[in-house]
């Protein structure tokens, strides 16, 4: 059975950061998962993100243990089931942090740091814990939904980090050190441009890296970039890929196909969903969700202004006419067959089939589609068994279709 070797490393690493935060005397600021990250760092604040504590619980299966606790407090069930789980899990005082690393919880922060570039839920489920916890929240609120990133834009959020500064000197009791800023920049673009050859390795037939292995080898980029742990562990990964690639080993076989997931990961069933794939001869080689952490125009010459793009130009902050362009452009790079859009019930931000999209790319691209009902950690809104037929029957539609074209 195929197995990415670099697997134990990643355990050591992220077992090494979340006990790490434990141990620190280090300022904490907990930050979300595509914040300003590489600023909070260069004042020397160890960082934790909330999202990822969101998808520990949807991966351990024990996030509707804590949503209802969440929901005793007015927060609905169909809001992001990150927060729900998370401030749940706050509640409760319980965490599988506590079991995998001897952490009974987030450490308390002494700064919150939010960017609305992703949705506004960070931002109510932020200030929640700023109220809590008795600490200064503060955020970036970039424009939404954009065509292209212009230069204005640019210079608006770039001004907005910029403004950040105070509150970061006074909690972390350290000035701004733009040459910490500008180092802390280029460890991340270093890490990010890897963690990208990482993902493309999967353009290559037999791909060495699934979506599966790519959502948990992605724990990195999104909770120590910045640092040079990450950029090593990803010259690893890559080197281990490298070598596979060079030897024509991937983690299917015989493909039958190629598929790109498009919208989150259903967390607590990452496990039987690559099997029921891989059973099914079906390689998923690339996702909106993973490539996400890529983040082209980091350049450490010019870092706000190129944090500010960087952050702003994600996917899921674009237009559909944005989105489209992007997708279609994997379509070709991987050599896409099929898409599966993961319509995540509480996570619309993350969600693209609500609008057309499956429609348009199938007429655009000729590719064939398929929605998914379900969600990143609230298992209630998952129907394993209606899920697994529509997925069987997607893979044997687009084996219909490429014979057909043959
Ligand atoms: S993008 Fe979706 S999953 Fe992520 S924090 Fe926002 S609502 Fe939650």
């Amino acid at each position: 059975m195929y197995k990415i070797q670099s697997s134990k490393l990643l355990k050591d690493v992220m077992g090494n950061y979340f006990r790490g935060m434990g141990n620190s005397n280090k300022k904490m600021a907990w930050c979300t998962s595509v914040g300003p990250a590489e600023l909070i760092r260069s004042f020397g604040f160890e960082v934790h993100f909330p999202e990822n504590h969101g998808a520990l619980l949807g991966a351990t299966r024990t996030a509707n243990d804590f949503i209802p606790e969440a929901a005793k407090l007015g927060y609905s069930n169909d809001i992001c089931s990150y927060l729900t789980a998370d401030v749940g899990s706050f509640l409760k005082k319980e965490t599988p942090m506590n079991e995998h690393y001897g952490l009974t919880g987030a450490p308390k922060p002494d700064l919150i740091v939010y960017s609305t570039n992703q949705c506004r839920e960070v931002q109510d489920w932020f200030t929640y814990f700023a109220r809590e916890l008795n600490v200064p929240v503060i955020g970036i609120t970039p424009p939404r939904h954009l065509d292209e990133v212009s230069g204005e834009v640019i210079a608006d959020v770039a001004a907005q980090y910029k403004n950040m500064i105070p509150a970061c000197e006074k909690t972390s009791g350290n000035k701004f050190d733009i040459d910490k800023f500008r180092e802390t920049l280029k460890l991340s673009k270093e890490a990010t441009d890897l963690w990208k050859k990482v993902l493309f390795t999967a353009k290559a037939k037999p791909a060495p890296i699934s979506f599966f292995d790519a959502a948990i080898h992605m724990g990195p980029i999104v909770v120590l970039r910045g640092t040079q742990i990450a950029k090593s562990y990803y010259e690893k990964l890559l080197g281990e890929l490298e070598g596979n690639l060079d030897q024509k080993i991937g983690f299917l076989e015989n493909e039958k196909c190629r598929i790109y997931w498009d919208g989150m990961p259903i967390w607590g069933k990452l496990r039987p969903l690559s099997d029921l794939f891989i059973q099914n001869n079906a390689a998923i080689v690339a996702s909106t969700y993973c490539n996400s952490w890529v983040f082209d125009a980091f350049d450490e010459k010019n870092p706000f202004e190129s944090s500010a793009k960087a952050y702003t130009e994600i996917f899921i902050n674009r237009s559909e006419k944005a989105k489209e362009k992007i997708l279609t452009g994997m379509i070709n790079d991987f050599e896409i067959d099929g898409i599966i859009f993961h319509d995540a019930k509480t996570c619309f931000n993350n969600s693209n089939a609500r609008f057309g999209m499956p429609q348009r790319l199938k007429e655009s691209t000729g590719v064939q589609t398929l929605i998914i009902e379900g969600d990143l950690c609230d298992l209630r809104f998952y129907s394993e068994g209606q899920s697994i037929t529509k997925i069987e029957t997607f893979i044997e539609q687009i084996e219909g279709a490429k014979i057909s074209a043959a």
